[in-house]
C-alpha cells in the first residue's frame, strides 16, 4: 500500500474512528486512509507519537526524548511507516551491526556482524568478545545453535520457564547471562532474563542476532522523537485529509446490539463512525469499557503488568566522550547515548542520555539519589566526566513503559484485533503481534487492525 493514498475520498467511503495517536493509531490511520476510508484519529494529548515523544527543555533549548528509543533493521513495518511519512532521513541506521560494550576498567568488547551469512555473521566478533571465557563462548554458541533450530517457540514449556532458568538448564553461567544474554534481553524486553518467558526471549534472538545478517543493525532518531515521528506524522495525515482531533480524550464508548454506536469526547463532542479502533494501552481501554464489555474477553486487557524505564539526561560543560552510544556491563549505566554527537549539537560540552531498562530496582530512588549513583558511575566508567561540571540534570521516569512478558502467565492476554463487537477493533503494542512491546509491535498492530477492517468490509472502498 506504499504511497497509494487517494487524492479524493469517495463520498460513499466508510468511516473509521481511531482512539489513540501513538504509533499503532497512526499506522492504522495511514493504512486505512490509503485504502480509501474516511479516518478520524482522536488523541488526548496535543501531539502524536504516544510513548515515543520529545519536548524542548527550556533550560538548554535542546529537544529531549521521554526515553531513548532504538530500532533495528528487522523493524520492517516501523521503518516502512517512517519512510512513508518522509522522515527516515532523520534517523541513523548502522550499515552493519556494531555494539561496543565497555566496563569500568576502560576495556571495550565488540559485538559486530561480518560478511558471513545469516546467523554466523556475528560469530567472529563473539570469539574475541572479552567478557566471556572461551569455555563460556563455546557453550553460548551451542545454545545459539539450539535456538536457531527450535521450531515451536510457543510451546507451553517455553512459555512457563524464565529465560534465565532455561539458560542455566543449558549450561550458561551467571557471568555469561549477565555479560552476554542480558545485554540483549534487557533493552529489547525491558526486563532481566529472570523475568521473561523463554518463548519471547527466543523470538528476540531468532529475529535479531540469528536472523538475517542485517536484522540487528541498530538505528535511532537523530533528532528528538517528535521531530522524527510525531510532527511529520501529524503533517502527513493532515495533508492527505485525515481528521485529527488532538488534545481531547475519549471518555465513553456507547454500544448497543453488539456494535459500538458512538464515542463521547472530553469536550462533549460525539463521534459516530462505521468502524472503531482502540489504539490505546490496555489500562486506558479498561477505563473506557462499560462493565458489560469487561466481562467479555476484552476484560483480559486488565491483566497486563508493566515494566519501568528511567532515563537520565546530563549536560557536561566539556567534551567527555566521543562515542555515539555504548553499552556498559556490570553497571547501572546500561546504555549511554551521546546526544551531542548523534544530533550534531551546536553547543559546547556533552549531552549524555543514560537509558535504564527494567528499572524497578531504581524506581523508589529520588532524583538526587539517582544523580549521585549515576554521576559516580560515570566518573568511574568515563573518567573525563570527573573533571567536568554538570550544567543540567533531568530524570524522566516512565512507570508503564512496556508491558511485561512474565514467565508462566497462565492466560493469553494479548488480544487479537477483532473483538466480540462487530465494528470494534484493537491495536496497540500489547495486542497479539508476536512482538514484544516495541515501536515495531505498535506499527504491526495498527496495520493488523486496519487489515482486519478492510477484510471484514470486503475489498475496502
Ligand atoms: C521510556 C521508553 C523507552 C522505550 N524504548 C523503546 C525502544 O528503544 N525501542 C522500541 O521499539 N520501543 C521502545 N519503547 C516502547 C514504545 O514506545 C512503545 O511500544 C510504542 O510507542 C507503543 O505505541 P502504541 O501506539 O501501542 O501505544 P502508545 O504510544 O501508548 O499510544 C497510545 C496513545 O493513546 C492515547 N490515549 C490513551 N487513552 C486515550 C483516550 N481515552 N482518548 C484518546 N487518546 C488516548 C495516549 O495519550 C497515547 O498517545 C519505549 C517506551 C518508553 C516509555
Amino acid at each position: 500500500m506504499d504511497n497509494k493514498f487517494p487524492n479524493k475520498i469517495s463520498l460513499n467511503a466508510k468511516s473509521v474512528a481511531i482512539i489513540g495517536g501513538g504509533l499503532a493509531g497512526v499506522a492504522a490511520a495511514w493504512m486505512l486512509h490509503c485504502s480509501g476510508y474516511k479516518v478520524v484519529l482522536i488523541e488526548k494529548r496535543p501531539f502524536l507519537g504516544g510513548r515515543a515523544y520529545s519536548f524542548t527543555d527550556s533550560a538548554t533549548g535542546v529537544e529531549v526524548d521521554n526515553g531513548q528509543h532504538v530500532f533495528m533493521r528487522c523493524f520492517s513495518e516501523y521503518i516502512s511507516l517512517v519512510k512513508q511519512v518522509g522522515s527516515f532521513d532523520k534517523t541513523k541506521l548502522q550499515s552493519s551491526m556494531n555494539v561496543e560494550v565497555r566496563d569500568s576498567g576502560g576495556n571495550i568488547g565488540v559485538l559486530s556482524s561480518s560478511p558471513l551469512p545469516s546467523y554466523l555473521s556475528f560469530l567472529p566478533s563473539f570469539l574475541f568478545y572479552r567478557y566471556l571465557s572461551i569455555n563460556e563462548k563455546i557453550k553460548a554458541i551451542l545454545v545459539l545453535l539450539k535456538i536457531k533450530f527450535i521450531k515451536n517457540i510457543q510451546s507451553e514449556d517455553l512459555q512457563n520457564i524464565s529465560f534465565k532458568d532455561w539458560l542455566k538448564n543449558n549450561n550458561q553461567s551467571e557471568k555469561s547471562i549477565r555479560n552476554f544474554w542480558d545485554l540483549i534481553i534487557l533493552p529489547t524486553l525491558n526486563d532481566h532474563s529472570s523475568n521473561v518467558t523463554t518463548s519471547m526471549a527466543l523470538m528476540v534472538f531468532k529475529t535479531t542476532l540469528l536472523g538475517d545478517r542485517h536484522a540487528s543493525d541498530i538505528g535511532f532518531a537523530q533528532y528528538g522523537l517528535s521531530t522524527v515521528m510525531g510532527t511529520p506524522m501529524k503533517d502527513k495525515l493532515v495533508d492527505c485529509g485525515v481528521s485529527l482531533v488532538l488534545g481531547k480524550q475519549v471518555l465513553d464508548l456507547k454500544h448497543s446490539k453488539g456494535v459500538i454506536t458512538e464515542l463521547k469526547l472530553s469536550d462533549g463532542q460525539k463521534i459516530k463512525a462505521d468502524f472503531y479502533i482502540s489504539a490505546i494501552p490496555p489500562f486506558a481501554l479498561m477505563s473506557l469499557l462499560p462493565d458489560s464489555l469487561k466481562k467479555t474477553e476484552l476484560g483480559l486487557a486488565g491483566t497486563h503488568d508493566f515494566s519501568p524505564i528511567i532515563n537520565a539526561h546530563i549536560w557536561y560543560d566539556k567534551t567527555v566522550a566521543d562515542f555515539e552510544w555504548t553499552a556498559f556491563i556490570n553497571s547501572p549505566l546500561q546504555y549511554v547515548f551521546n546526544r551531542s554527537v548523534i544530533s550534531n549539537l551546536d553547543q559546547e560540552g556533552t549531552y549524555l542520555t543514560i537509558s535504564i531498562s527494567g528499572a524497578s530496582e531504581f524506581w523508589s530512588k529520588t532524583k538526587e539519589q539517582l544523580k549521585e549513583l549515576l554521576v559516580d558511575e560515570l566518573n568511574k566508567c568515563l573518567p573525563l566526566t570527573a573533571s567536568a561540571k554538570i550544567k543540567r540534570f533531568i530524570i524522566i521516569k516512565e512507570q508503564r513503559a512496556t508491558f511485561r512478558n512474565l514467565p508462566g502467565a497462565s492466560i493469553n492476554n494479548r488480544l487479537k484485533s477483532a473483538t466480540p463487537l462487530d465494528n470494534f477493533y484493537l491495536a496497540g503494542d500489547w495486542t497479539d503481534t508476536g512482538w514484544p512491546s516495541t515501536m515495531e509491535g505498535a506499527v504491526i498492530s495498527g496495520n493488523l487492525a486496519a487489515k482486519a477492517i478492510i477484510a471484514r468490509d470486503g475489498s475496502g472502498n
